[in-house]
């Protein structure tokens, strides 16, 4: 997998899950944005120079923060992380970082931790300081919550990633053009001059727009005038999308949320008649 980049530390998402069949891989991927997040050069990062990224490489940064496994009284590694683990993060999380602008939590097999653990870390993740960054190393994301996972960009470095068609990823990338501009009009418009009406059509779509707006949310692609929050509220709608797709909703559906909420804000009314006198109009 190519190197990770950001156009700055604050284009970083504030959770991401990082999920490798190999602990290794998932890990050194989290320390590539761990030194994006803490990388002093302000642009492009990591620069893989700066102190800031020697003393990531060195894992003696004081803003990255790796979260394990504990050893039980005996010595041996406690099968779960446990929720006073995860209390005793979300207070630290709130403290300001010491000297980069992001703060990054990196935790180790997250998919160990138990239920109240999740249900600690799902709050956090709901609601998550601003200048934090969690990484979630994982080997099955199965075995997260769903709620837990709606709320992280899903990071996926098994290499195998399925062949889209070329039409999908054409139209993906048009859809996060519009959207990338910040201006609901535009993304109205599309809707209105793209909208498909088959299920497997826009099944393919929503799959390659979910894997471009994570290549947005890594840095791999541009976000325009999307904040990283905007990034994330997107990957979040389009995994919604994926999941109503999956028990049969019809098309129009979900082009209608996609038009109401691709881009947060409070105009939610008559979408659907917006839409459609736009396209009257194009
Ligand atoms: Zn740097």
């Amino acid at each position: 997998m190519e190197p990770i980049r950001f156009s700055s530390p604050s284009a970083i998402g504030h959770a991401y899950i990082l999920s490798s069949p190999s602990r290794e891989d998932a890990l050194s991927k989290a320390r590539e944005i761990a030194s994006a997040a803490v990388c002093l050069n302000g642009h492009d990062v990591p620069c893989g120079k700066c102190r800031g990224c020697r003393k990531a490489a060195a894992g003696v940064h004081p803003d990255i923060f790796m979260l394990r496994r504990l050893p039980d009284k005996s010595g041996n590694l406690r099968r779960e992380l446990t929720v006073s683990q995860i209390r005793d993060l979300s207070v630290d999380a709130q403290v300001l970082p010491n000297e980069a602008v992001r703060k990054v939590y990196i935790i180790e097999e997250a998919e160990l931790m138990n239920l109240n653990a999740q249900n600690a870390a799902l709050k956090l993740f709901e609601e998550p300081p601003p200048s934090v960054v969690f990484l979630l190393c994982v080997c099955n994301p199965d075995l997260l919550l769903e709620t837990v996972r709606s709320r992280c960009a899903m990071l996926s470095l098994s290499g195998d990633t399925e062949q889209q068609a070329p039409d999908s990823v054409k139209l993906a990338d048009s859809f996060l053009s519009a959207v990338r501009t910040g201006d609901r009009r535009k993304v109205y418009r599309w809707i209105a001059k793209n909208e498909l009406s088959k299920l497997d059509a826009t099944s393919a779509f929503i799959d390659a727009a979910l894997s471009r707006c994570c290549d947005m949310l890594c840095g791999r692609c541009s976000a325009g005038a999307l904040s990283a929050e905007n990034q994330m509220h997107l990957y979040r709608l389009l995994q919604r999308c994926s999941d109503h797709l999956k028990v049969n909703v019809n098309a129009k559906h979900i082009f209608s949320l996609l038009a109401a909420d691709a881009l947060p804000g409070p105009i939610r009314r008559s979408i659907a008649d917006t839409v459609h006198k736009i396209g009257e109009k194009t």
